[in-house]
């Protein structure tokens, strides 16, 4: 069996389909999984391993014998703390075939094999009986099925088809229960990443204002969890409207119900303001009495306890549909609805007389197009008023009303910012590898309508290579401009398809065209991650199992495609501190076409400071002109320890090393030596380092 993968070519924009060996899934999966993670979070595994050896004697002091049914056993680390804890048999199952396969492997490895038998099925389709995969059913559940959202993952219909099927009634469940917690807030910063905020432009004829089309207002976007790491936000970037309240229970022992349902609270703000967002996290207990906790409550929350890094699970924000004004005291009514997968949120004044049926029925559904567009660090990076200056300023340096203007970049508001700007033409291209193409020309048509510019912009939907003279109506292009931005963009050198593109529209420029960004640069730094490094790190022993052929899986997968390839992280939520000055080591020069070489540059770097070397960081910088230029990357070095300020709406390119060094002293000038190489053929960069 082959598998076809798509991926966007950064040279031409256009979707490819590469076919690529039977098991390439398998190792993307492993490679890019939360395994390692998980296998890092002490917390959680403390907490499982406690839960289980409670419901273990739990069954032992009723005399039963103690039958677990581990669905989704990974590892088969929670079985095998089930057997270590007394259980008399484990049934470990396992959908996943490599993985079912390390658990095998792991089990044996760790002695267990006569007391876990690992089934290879999703939990579905397991079958009890004498003939079955399982002699009788369980008494123990026990799962580790949950995303983010507590849900994601499908922990409703698995939970509910295992008790009508697989366990006895009154079984134990490790955890027992989940609760998931709310909270109100008011936060700038967030909302900006649901909605366009109107932008002010300082044009020669006076202040004009950029209007999000009335579409927007009312918009309930998509259902897609946005979960980050709220650790993260700083609390002056956030106001909290109400307490901390919970939002909804699921007893795991019980019989679960998967249909779709909601829930609903009544709030009391503590303080007036503009209800926005619904921050939400969740705990689980592993036993009955709750005294065997683990927690994903933020640092604002959970202020005595220490905080378990973890990036398998993080904190959710929910947008509401719109904002609401609230007054201290005055009671609101919160309701969550959900569905099987996915939760959603309404917030309303009074209790209305409800119709049951419609409060969970209509699962939310963008009408403005632009949530389909654009990710939630896109609506930020769109409202990043200090970024639109630095477009304004230099935009304001090349335009006049002679302009005829060609602009190539995603989903931009960069053909309504030219026309505020006066240009006297804007042809808008889109890219055509768009998936999305027609979300995109409705998006468009409703902007340009909001803003009076209907008949004003053009929006070609050819290629950039089959672009004739008559699509811009026999004029030649003065003005290029690009963000640039490409959704299908995945490491920030993608990007650069830009080039490639003005490469081919090169014959429609006058000979002194202006190409904003007039270049571009990559920048690297080596860092130390004060976490981000646990999920490349071996774990070895896990509470006292052998998981290592989990690490060897793990590196094997990074061996097969990865280990040269840089991987994207959004860095402002994962620390890090430079060990290295910032260095600049590629350019690309716009004004020119792309060449046929490739680019490539060799070099070495001083570590500055002490510490273990992690990774290198790249970044794109792009020069909108000699004097002004923005950076997709590191903004600032903000302290003498080296502690790093990113772009908040970009993912930075991160390069693990295979091993970490460690600099204990400065007197090893170089210490680290690189490689990197863009072949202008595929778009690719290639990377090398030596420590
Ligand atoms: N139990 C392990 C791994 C948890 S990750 C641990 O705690 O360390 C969850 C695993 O469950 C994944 O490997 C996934 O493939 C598997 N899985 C999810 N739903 C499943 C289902 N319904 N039946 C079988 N396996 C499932």
């Amino acid at each position: 069996m082959k598998t076809f993968c798509g991926r966007a070519n950064p040279t031409t924009g256009a979707m490819e389909w590469l076919e690529e060996a039977e098991d390439y899934d398998y190792h993307q999966e492993i490679a890019r999984s939360r395994y390692a993670d998980m296998l890092h979070d002490k917390d959680r595994n403390v907490k499982y391993y406690q839960g289980i050896r409670a419901a273990v004697s739990r069954v032992k002091e009723r005399g039963e014998k103690a039958i677990v049914l581990d669905i989704g056993t990974g590892t088969g680390l929670l079985s095998m703390m089930a057997a270590s804890a007394g259980a008399d048999f484990c049934y470990a199952i396992e959908v996943f075939k490599p993985m079912a396969n390390a658990a095998v492997k792991i089990v044996e490895k760790n002695g267990f094999s006569d007391k876990i038998k690992v089934i290879n099925k999703h939990s579905t389709e397991v079958t009890v009986g004498p003939d079955g995969d399982m002699e009788c059913r369980a008494n123990i559940l026990v799962t580790e099925l949950f995303d983010t959202e507590l849900i994601g993952e499908g922990a409703l219909p698995t939970y509910e088809h295992a008790h009508k099927y697989l366990v006895q009634e009154g079984c134990e469940a490790v955890p027992h229960r989940a609760t998931v917690y709310v909270q109100l807030v008011e936060s700038k910063r967030m909302w900006s990443w649901n909605k366009l905020f109107p932008i002010h432009v300082e044009a020669e004829d006076g202040e004009k204002i950029i209007v999000p089309p009335s579409e927007m207002e009312n918009c309930p976007g998509v259902p897609s969890v946005c979960d980050i790491q709220l650790n993260q936000m700083p609390s002056s970037d956030f106001t909290a409207l109400s307490d901390v309240v919970t939002m909804f229970s699921v007893d795991f022992s019980k019989p679960v119900q998967s249909a779709s349902t909601y829930y609903r609270v009544q709030l009391e703000p503590v303080k007036s303001g503009k209800a926005q967002i619904v921050l939400s996290w969740w705990d689980i207990d592993m036993d009955p009495s709750g005294m065997i906790n683990c927690t994903m409550a933020p640092y604002w929350a959970k202020p005595t306890s220490t905080l378990q890094w973890r990036d398998h699970w993080m904190q959710c924000v929910y947008f509401l549909p719109k904002e609401e004004p609230v007054l201290q005291g005055e009671k609101v009514y919160l309701t969550a609805c959900r569905d099987e997968y996915s939760v959603w949120y309404k917030l309303q004044k009074a209790r209305e007389e409800e119709n049951q049926a419609d409060v969970g029925a209509e699962s939310p559904v963008c009408r403005c197009h632009a949530h389909l567009l654009w990710n939630r660090p896109r609506f930020g990076e769109l409202n990043d008023q200090n970024r639109t200056r630095q477009y304004i300023k230099s935009l304001r340096k090349v335009l006049n009303t002679d302009s005829v203007c060609l602009c190539i970049s995603d989903g931009s508001l960069l053909p309504v910012l030219l026309h505020c700007l006066g240009a006297k033409q804007v042809q808008y291209f889109i890219p055509f590898f768009r998936s999305l193409q027609c979300s995109l020309a409705f998006f468009s048509h409703i902007l340009f309508k909001a803003n009076h510019l209907e008949d004003k912009i053009k929006i070609l939907e050819a290629r950039p290579e089959l672009l004739k003279p008559s699509h811009f109506e026999d004029q030649k292009i003065s003005v290029l401009v690009g963000e640039p931005f490409f959704s299908t963009s995945l490491l920030p050198w993608h990007n650069l398809y830009f080039w490639y593109a003005r490469t081919a529209v090169s014959s429609h420029l006058t000979s002194s065209a202006t190409v904003l960004p007039q270049s571009a640069a990559l920048h690297m730094m080596i860092v130390e991650f004060q976490d981000l490094w646990r999920i490349r790190s071996p774990c070895g022993i896990c509470e006292g199992f052998d998981v290592q052929t989990m690490d060897d899986m793990i590196k094997d997968s990074l061996n097969f495609r990865e280990s040269k390839e840089a991987e994207p992280h959004p860095l402002w939520e994962y620390p890090c501190k430079s060990l290295s000055d910032p260095r600049e080591v590629l350019t690309f020069d716009f004004k020119q076409t792309v060449p046929q070489h490739c680019l490539s540059t060799e070099g070495s770097v001083n570590l500055l400071r002490k510490g273990k070397s992690h990774g290198a960081v790249l970044w794109m910088e792009y020069h909108l002109d000699a004097d002004i230029s923005i950076s997709t990357g590191l903004m600032k070095i903000s302290d003498e320890k080296g502690n790093c300020e990113w772009n908040p709406h970009c993912k930075q390119a991160v390069y693990f090393f295979n091993s970490v060094i460690e600099s204990e002293t400065l007197s090893d000038p170089g210490a680290i030596t690189y490689a990197i190489n863009f072949d202008t053929k595929t778009g690719e960069i290639a990377m090398d380092f030596k420590l």
